[in-house]
């Protein structure tokens, strides 16, 4: 099915994981694919799937979005992916760890959120789609201070542009997953030391006994960037974590 077919589409940290599987999935539904990511290599591996172009970006880099889009827009649909998970508590966390979360996890979207929205109104149109999690204000999870907070404060600024440009036909939506196959989890399942049973912790969190898969997280930003009386939502998807 071609639904996004003529439609462009940015993703940010479309390497791996999440943003990588809603990178094929938007260019397996005719969409014309920027993905993007800081790890050229790794994004080179999804150069050309149908039709998908690659550019390396780093989202800390204010100058270098706003060069980005006005080079390679305008866009139809932004997929704010990129993010850090930090271990510890309040008290554990170091202070440039919280810096570092809120400059990854939050202000990029405002970096990218700002430099694709003069495009969007242009054309009259726009969907958005920020990767929040459910450790937000969702949920308080144990050990994720500083993810925990940024998370949240991803949820109040999708909610906070979706409120301002609700008007103008440019939606605005967050997905707030569980616990997902990516390989970042396996690096923190693997930093743990015992793999089997760090990895059997994370799945337990899950009541349908398994972990997600980034193409489920995937089928729901393809689903909120066509959702078209649906915005300012935040959607757990999150195999009954939070039930
Ligand atoms: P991942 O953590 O395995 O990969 C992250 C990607 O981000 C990498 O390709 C990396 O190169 C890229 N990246 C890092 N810094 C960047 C920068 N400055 N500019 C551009 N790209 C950069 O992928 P994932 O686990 O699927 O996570 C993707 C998103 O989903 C994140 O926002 C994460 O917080 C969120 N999330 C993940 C889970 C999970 O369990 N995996 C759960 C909830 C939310």
């Amino acid at each position: 099915e071609q639904k996004f077919k003529g439609k462009s589409v940015l993703v940010t940290a479309a390497a791996q994981g999440i943003g990588r599987a809603i990178a094929l999935g938007f260019a397996d539904a005719g969409a014309k694919v920027l993905a993007t990511d800081i790890n050229e290599a790794v994004l080179k591996e999804i150069d050309g799937k149908n039709g998908i172009r690659t550019l390396k970006l780093n989202v800390l880099d204010d100058a270098a979005v706003k060069a980005a889009i006005a080079a390679e827009g305008p866009f139809d649909i932004l997929i704010n992916s990129a993010g850090v998970v930090h271990n510890g508590s309040i008290m554990e966390m170091k202070d440039e760890d919280l810096e570092f979360a809120f400059d990854l996890n939050v202000k990029s979207m405002v970096r990218t959120i700002r430099a694709v929205l003069p495009g969007m109104l242009e054309k009259g149109e726009g969907a958005i789609v920020n990767v929040a999690s459910v450790a937000s204000s969702i949920k308080g999870v144990p050990n994720r201070f500083a993810y925990g907070v940024t998370k949240a404060a991803v949820i109040g600024l999708t909610k906070a542009v979706a409120a301002d440009y609700v008007g103008k036909n440019i939606r605005v939506n967050a997905i707030c997953p569980g616990t997902v196959e990516s390989p970042s989890l396996q690096d923190r399942m693997r930093a743990q030391g015992d793999y089997d049973t760090a990895r059997a912790a994370f799945v337990a969190r899950q009541p349908i006994g398994r972990l997600g898969t980034p193409e489920e997280i995937a089928d729901l930003a393809l689903h909120l960037a066509g959702a078209t009386y649906t915005t300012g939502q935040a959607i757990a998807i999150d195999g009954g974590w939070t039930i």
